[in-house]
Order: structure tokens, then C-alpha cells, then sequence
């Protein structure tokens, strides 16, 4: 069982260098250890930046961000919260560094300064936990975007990471490779596993434990998932989206006693009440 860790931005902002103005700002967000929350927001409202904070790949230039109570702004806890909290990226070939599988996966735990018995232990459990581990001296070039992302997943497992960032980790596959990832990740979330992760798709979100959504950097809405689909049209509007039909209707059934008020939309469970 994986012990996952906490996440806290307290009156967070950031502003990149060279900018005139803030791409976040006074963010209060308390992640428990273990819980799934996902961020929605349109194009450009700062959640790449948001996850980057978490791993201090970026440091808060307002407030603090603490990771299981330790300062990310304090250059001597870097390290440290950058072993418990590992970032994966879009796009697959934005992270793998190495040309064979098992070097790429390496790389992580050798920058650890691990001894070569522990690399290889670390090495073989993320390969088998993403199902590379038969790839394992295979060519990357070799790999499907699928497998490719799979790979970035091991490098990023193989720290042995207490919380997982995915920044739209998904977009780019296709919908039997974007099974396999959810998979595995929900595995790992059911080990424990802090999981943050930032979406465009909506049916993403149905296995998180909280909802956050954000806009033009501020904390816009927050919720469970349930209470997410349930709201008016003008918050799904102020992300690019149309409140999905599935979702509208759940919310017709359960005005007439179909259904019970504020399920998730899940179209089995309407056959299911329906008698379809
Ligand atoms: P999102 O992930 O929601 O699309 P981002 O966090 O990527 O948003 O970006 C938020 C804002 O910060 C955007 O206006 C973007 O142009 C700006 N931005 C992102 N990265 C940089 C950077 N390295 N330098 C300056 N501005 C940036």
C-alpha cells in the first residue's frame, strides 16, 4: 500500500518572469493524501502551471505550496517533495530521454542516486506495473503512442512517488490506450496514491473523489464529481464545454422519480431504470 501524500497551496499565485501579469492567483486548495481530484478549465486558465507548482518545478511568487507539510518554496525541500510527486506530461516523446525502454525508465531512480540493485528493483516493478516489462530491451521508437505513454508512466513510478500529476496525460491516445493508462491509474489510486490530474474529457472525471475547476488562474468551482454534472449549463459554458445530454437527462429522470437526484450520468443505469 502506497501511503499517498498531501498537497496544500495557500493564497498561491505565480507570475512568469517577463509577464505583466498573474497566471494564478490566491490559491487555497487542500488535497488530502490519497484523494483523486481532477482539474477542468478552459485553454490558458493556469492548470499546467498549477501541477507544476506541486512538484516545484515552478515556486510560488504569492503564498506557499506544501507537499505532506513541507515547504516547496524552500530550495533544501526540493528534492525531497520532487521524490514524493512525479509529473506526466502530454505528450509522451516531452519526457522520454532514453533510446532503450529500460534505460529510459532508469533514468529517474539513477538521478536519485540510488544503488544499481535498487535501480533494477524499481526498474522492473514500473515496467510491470504499466506492462512494459516484456518491452523492457526493446527500441522506444518501437513502442505505439500508447506504449509510449505507458513508458513515461513507468519513468515517472519509478521514483516511487507518493502522488501523480497528470497533465492531460491522455489527450493524445486513442480509446483502448486511454483504458490501459486510466487503468493503471486507478490502480495505483486504489493502492493509495494521490492522484491530480488535469483534463479536457469529462468522462475522465467520474472516478475522482473531487472536482476543481478553474478560471483565469482563481478557483472558479469545486465538488464531487456528481454535484459537477449537476450544474447549470454557464459553468460548463465558462470551460468550452455544453453540459453533457446524459447528464440533463438523469436530471429529467430524477424530477419524474426515475432516478435518484444527483447520480452520476451513467447510461446503463438509465436502460436499468427505464427498462430498456
Ligand atoms: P493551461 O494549462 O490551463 O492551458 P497554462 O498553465 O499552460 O494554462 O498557462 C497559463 C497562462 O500562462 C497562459 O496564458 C500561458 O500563455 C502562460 N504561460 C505558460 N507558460 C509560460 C511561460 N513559460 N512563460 C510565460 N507565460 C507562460
Amino acid at each position: 500500500m502506497t501511503l499517498g501524500t498531501s498537497l496544500s497551496l495557500k493564497g498561491a499565485g505565480f507570475r512568469y518572469p517577463n509577464s505583466q501579469s498573474d497566471v494564478l492567483c490566491g490559491l487555497d486548495i487542500d488535497i488530502r493524501a490519497g484523494e483523486w481530484v481532477s482539474i477542468l478549465g478552459s485553454n490558458g486558465s493556469g492548470k499546467s502551471t498549477l501541477l507544476k507548482l506541486f512538484n516545484a518545478l515552478l515556486i510560488p511568487t504569492q503564498g506557499i505550496c506544501l507537499v505532506d507539510g513541507l515547504s516547496a518554496c524552500d530550495a533544501e525541500s526540493v528534492w525531497s517533495v520532487r521524490s514524493k510527486v512525479s509529473l506526466v506530461f502530454q505528450n509522451p516523446e516531452d519526457q522520454i530521454v532514453a533510446s532503450v525502454v529500460e534505460e529510459d525508465t532508469a533514468f529517474g531512480p539513477e538521478n536519485l542516486g540510488l544503488s544499481s540493485e535498487e535501480i533494477r528493483a524499481r526498474v522492473e516493478n514500473a515496467l510491470r506495473t504499466v506492462g512494459l516489462w516484456p518491452q523492457r530491451k526493446k527500441p522506444v521508437s518501437v513502442l505505439s503512442g500508447g506504449q509510449k505513454q505507458r513508458l513515461a508512466l513507468a519513468g515517472a513510478l519509478a521514483i516511487s512517488p507518493r502522488c501523480l500529476l497528470l497533465d492531460e496525460a491522455t489527450s493524445m491516445l486513442d480509446p483502448m490506450a486511454r483504458k490501459e493508462f486510466l487503468d493503471i491509474i486507478k490502480r495505483e489510486h486504489a493502492e493509495g496514491m494521490t492522484i491530480v490530474q488535469v483534463t479536457h474529457r469529462l468522462e475522465e472525471i467520474t472516478a475522482a473523489d473531487r472536482v476543481i475547476v478553474v478560471e483565469k488562474g482563481s478557483l472558479l468551482w469545486s465538488g464531487s464529481p456528481s454535484e459537477f454534472f449537476t450544474q447549470p449549463q454557464g459553468l460548463f459554458s465558462s470551460i468550452g464545454f455544453i453540459r453533457p445530454p446524459l447528464a440533463v437527462l438523469c436530471d429529467e429522470l430524477a424530477g419524474h422519480g426515475v432516478l435518484p437526484k444527483g447520480i452520476l450520468p451513467d447510461i446503463d443505469r438509465i436502460r436499468e431504470a427505464l427498462c430498456l
